[in-house]
């Protein structure tokens, strides 16, 4: 039987606890679970989160192989593609949560206040990372941008056919999350 989103939630919580206490057991990360999922994948969670090298998704909840269906990108930017490989991962593995980490004092939301703020400018395709920065992080105190991407990324998300059907058939939970770069806690903003 499929888990609830609640308990995948609380699943990735406390590996982030051991991360954050120094006593991550790094699961699932042995020859016997390489066999296991030779066959096929069976993630617990689907994980969209920003490339930045410090917040490597897996090491920061203490997951292992098969665990995650992870999606990165700068920023927690989503384009189709991106929003494809998180409807894949709902509608063909059947995960029940998708998590919108993002992280402090990030590199792509402070590329788009810049922008915005026309201090800077970016050219070739990374004026898309800059142009998909959720509007409510470039508007809001410089303090409180990294969780507003995380919330406004995680509302895109929750908008995006199909899986606004899934949440509405009680099939998905999207939350918002923000990583402290500091202490390695993921804090859940909704
Ligand atoms: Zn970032």
């Amino acid at each position: 039987m499929a888990i609830t989103p609640e308990i995948a939630w609380a699943e990735l919580a406390a590996g982030n606890e051991r991360f954050a206490t120094g006593t991550a057991t790094h699961p699932h990360a042995d020859a016997a679970r390489l066999a296991e999922v030779v066959a096929g994948q069976h993630p617990r969670a689907a994980v969209l989160g920003c490339a930045d090298s410090r917040v490597p998704a897996e090491l920061v909840l203490d997951q292992g192989v098969g665990d995650l269906f992870v999606v990165r990108t700068a920023g927690m930017v989503v384009d189709d593609v991106a929003l494809g490989s998180l409807q894949f991962a709902v509608e063909a593995l059947g995960v029940p949560l998708v998590v919108v980490l993002g992280h402090e004092s990030c590199g792509a939301v402070r590329a788009a206040r810049a922008v915005a703020a026309g201090s800077a400018t970016v050219s070739g395709p990374l004026r898309a990372v800059a142009a998909g920065v959720a509007p409510e992080a470039l508007s809001t105190p410089e303090e409180d941008a990294d969780e507003a991407q995380a919330r406004g990324i995680a509302a895109r998300v929750r908008a995006a056919s199909p899986l606004a059907e899934a949440i509405a058939e009680g099939r998905l939970l999207v939350v918002a999350a923000l990583y402290s770069l500091s202490t390695g806690e993921v804090r859940r903003l909704d």
